[in-house]
């Protein structure tokens, strides 16, 4: 069995057993104790912990490695600014689809609020995009990289790793060191893939145990249409792109990303995924490292197709339940908005609530309405962030192909770059 399908095994035996709690287990103390909050809980939190373990250093390392390969800034420049457009595209695409697709289905008309699960959203102050733009500069590499805050790294280590190149030979020695490093740490997220089917597992059973089914029914227009149009995005307009301005084929492209994919949707994290996301762009669609190391992580922080989609969709849903019409004018407001807000929030789980609040405070929908959509927020988080790095890849994917920066022999391989047996030093001794 390859690793993927072992994943996926996992992650469904994960889903069943975490339905069968919350539908009979609930009030066992026992199941409660030593498996919800006990065992799938420890093992999911390590599982998290191992791969946010490897962004900060993956990422440091893999950028120098990366910017020196590139070896001129104006590359390096019209890499970035196409990235960037591309990243806002798919976005803005994303979130007119789904205006347009909930608009039309209408969901939330003659909602009947009884049955909703009633909580309180208490908004916490987003960043005015001002400050956003201020914070770009770190006042302190370290405390950057302590807080793995992406946006920062990512300036401190390109302006290190460009001053590197100007001071030239001397410079060189450090670019080989960070080139090892970076291979080792490409190893390192190999070692930790291989304990992944069970992270997953416990990651599921335990949000199935505490989330059940039950909840989507009364929010089911909701639920469905975001679900339907994330499809629609994630099976259309990217495929799209990857098959006319990438010219490869889509199909390859999602075999291959099945395994991020399920890593995103198991961890609800566009962030904790980037290891898993970086291999996988680089080791089995061949996009050279110079261009992935910069794209991947950029795209992780300021590229959020899924989450666009949830805003507009629950835009919508909102103005219905509360019959307030918005018109063309406030659903443009939306989809600008929802594009802003992408930027400045980190791809971290359930940030899409927090720019959603940005988003009602720009066209005056009540706030309060958040509470309504919160109950299935958890599952949507994680079907949006699947497709959030499934829209990375795609645009790392389509800039390579425009810049010439990638391999079509890996990426038509379908075995390129596969996990395979990991073998401890201590094996080959034994073999020797
Ligand atoms: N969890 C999402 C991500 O990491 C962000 C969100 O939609 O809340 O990409």
């Amino acid at each position: 069995m390859n690793m993927t399908t072992k994943i996926l095994v996992w992650m469904v035996c994960g889903l069943i057993v975490g339905s069968l709690i919350n539908g009979f287990a609930q009030n066992v103390a026992f199941i409660q104790d030593y498996f919800v909050n006990g065992l799938f809980h420890v093992v999911g939190a390590l599982f998290i912990s191992g791969l946010k373990m490897l962004v900060v250093p993956l990422v440091t390392f893999s950028l120098i490695a990366g910017v020196c390969g590139i070896g001129d800034v104006t590359t390096l420049g019209r890499i970035g600014i196409k990235a960037f457009l591309l990243f806002m595209l798919t976005t803005a695409l994303a979130i007119t689809l789904a205006i347009t697709v909930a608009v039309m289905v209408g969901p939330g008309q003659g909602f009947d609020m009884t049955h909703a699960a009633q909580g309180e959203f208490v908004a916490p102050a987003a960043p005015p995009l001002t400050q956003v733009i201020i914070d770009l500069v770190p006042t302190n590499p370290i405390a950057a990289y302590a807080n793995g805050n992406m946006l920062q790294i990512i300036f401190f280590t390109i302006l290190f790793a460009v001053c590197l190149l100007m001071v030239g030979e001397r410079g060189r020695p450090i670019i080989d060191i960070s080139e090892r490093l970076n291979d080792v740490m490409m190893q390192v997220v190999t070692v930790v893939m291989h304990v992944a089917p069970y992270g997953v597992f416990a990651l599921m059973a335990k949000t199935f145990a505490l989330q059940g089914l039950g909840l989507i029914l009364p929010m089911i227009s909701y639920f469905g249409v975001v679900a339907l149009v994330l499809l629609l995005h994630l099976s259309g307009t990217l495929m799209l792109l990857l098959k006319f301005l990438g010219r490869v084929s889509p199909l390859m492209f999602l075999r291959k990303l099945r395994t991020v994919q399920i890593f995103a949707f198991s961890t609800s994290s566009s962030n904790a995924t980037i290891p898993v996301t970086l291999r996988t762009v680089e080791k089995r669609l061949g996009v050279d490292n110079s261009l992935a190391s910069f794209v991947v992580p950029f795209g992780a922080t300021i590229n959020m197709d899924g989450t666009a989609i949830m805003q507009g969709v629950a835009t919508v849903f909102i103005a219905n339940v509360y019959g307030i019409d918005l018109g063309v004018t406030g659903y443009l407001t939306v989809i600008g908005m929802a594009v802003l807000a992408s930027i400045g929030t980190a791809g971290v789980p359930g940030v899409g609530l927090i720019m959603l609040a940005m988003v009602f405070n720009q066209v005056g929908l009540p706030i309060e309405g958040i509470a309504l959509i919160m109950g299935v927020d958890r599952l949507l988080d994680m079907m949006r962030t699947a497709v959030n790095v499934t829209g990375d890849a795609t645009v790392s994917t389509v800039v390579a192909r425009s810049e010439d920066k990638i391999s079509m022999d890996v990426f038509s391989d379908p075995a390129a770059g596969q996990v395979e047996e990991v073998h401890l030093p201590h094996d080959k001794k034994q073999s020797a």
